[in-house]
């Protein structure tokens, strides 16, 4: 790689071209050999090391959205997918000495432009010229190129440290454990020993169980449809879980809070009576976090709200660098997530890894994939 100011070492050879994958139409992925990029001013190159499958890419490769590329639907434009991915700094931008070559790293997903209000408070996935890469906007495998590839440049503010303590695959579970640090804190005030309330068992649920426990949320209850996941969300921390395909969510969470309702309800289902449950569970002066993109429209009761100051407010993603902070906790032992990573896959493999997880095929939740060698395999038992 011979650009301009940029740095890179004998010891991770950096090669012209790498094998992506990339998106054709609704569904369909294809193998291309891509250029590998080039990383610019305050920018990094990182070999990929691993990438996890989101439910977002399933929605993204097969629906068209929420990713929007060149302002419109993702199909036919040569875009390669993938957002939650960890890997090894192999080349530097300009000026760069934020990282070295050889760090590795876990990567949040947007880089905002920097410049605008909600950037410039720490609200960057609340960027007001989202998708403007002439503004210098990011979000890898939504707006830019992801990590479905062997190579790709991040800005040195997207990016976290992992001690050696962190495997690859646990480092790419790092991002999500960071939107739920985002969902508790920044965005809903948590303080200890409030009770909390996760609606859905998958990855964003679980992880807001595991912080929100280490956070000092107390009672963590957590409903959801699947034994296998709830019985993990109690390994994660979770002191109440409840299977609601045979009871009522709502009585059920108040017989465990208490009749008043929960401090904090985080809805991670995107079920459409999701919404107006999550409402119900709230007490008084609570508070209520929409952390799934529902397929749907949702009729909601606002007279509760009004009558009783419930906030309601939507997340996307993780601001104000709590993808760190994540990072710090599961570096320091407080929760182990391995148990979600179930599935690994070479990137070869990528077809079968999608349709692993979008079918959830023998009990999958986190499929990782892996770049440069591994081996494809159910992880562990269970
Ligand atoms: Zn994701
Ligand atoms: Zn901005």
């Amino acid at each position: 790689m011979a650009a301009d100011g940029v740095t890179t070492s004998a010891a991770f050879p950096v090669p012209d071209t790498m094998m992506a994958w990339v998106l054709d139409g609704p569904g369909e992925v294809r193998r291309v050999d891509k250029p590998v990029p080039v990383p610019g001013r305050a920018e990094v190159l990182l070999r990929i090391d691993a990438i996890a499958i989101c439910p977002s890419d399933i929605d993204n490769i097969w629906y068209g959205w929420p990713a929007i590329v060149d302002g419109g639907p993702p199909f036919h434009k040569n875009w390669t997918p993938g957002h939650e991915y960890m890997g090894t700094v192999v080349a530097l931008g300009p000026h760069v000495d934020e990282f070295a070559i050889g760090d590795r790293v876990a990567v949040e997903i947007h880089a905002g432009c920097g410049q605008c209000r909600r950037c410039r408070a720490g609200l960057y996935t609340a960027c007001l010229n989202y998708g403007d890469r002439a503004k210098g906007h990011r979000a890898n495998g939504f707006t830019t190129d992801g990590g479905f590839c062997g190579y790709q440049v991040n800005h040195v503010n997207t990016m976290a440290k992992l001690s050696d303590a962190i495997p690859d695959a646990l480092g790419t579970l790092v991002v999500t454990a960071g939107t739920a640090m985002y969902a508790l804190t920044e965005l809903g005030g948590l303080v200890a020993g409030e009770s909390l309330v996760v609606i859905g068992e998958g990855p964003i649920g679980l992880f807001v169980a595991a912080v929100g426990k280490t956070l000092g949320a107390s009672p963590v209850v957590v409903t959801g449809l699947s034994p296998q996941r709830l019985a993990i969300a109690k390994g994660l921390g979770a002191d109440h879980v409840v299977d609601v395909r045979d009871r009522d969510a709502v009585a059920a969470v108040q017989a465990i809070v208490g009749r008043h309702g929960a401090d904090y309800v985080v809805e991670c289902s995107g079920a459409p009576v999701a919404v107006g449950q999550a409402i119900a569970m709230a007490s008084r002066g609570g508070r209520v976090c929409l952390a799934a993109f529902p397929a749907e429209s949702t009729q909601v009761d606002v007279g509760r709200l009004v009558r009783d100051n419930i906030a309601l407010f939507g997340i996307r993603g993780e601001g104000k660098r709590a993808v760190h902070r994540a990072c710090a906790l599961i570096r320091d032992g407080k929760f182990d997530p391995t148990p979600l990573i179930t599935h690994t896959f070479p990137l070869d493999d990528l077809p079968t890894a999608l349709a692993t997880a979008k079918e959830k095929r023998d009990g999958a939740i986190k499929v990782v994939v892996t770049p440069h060698g591994g081996v494809a395999g159910r992880v562990g038992r269970g």
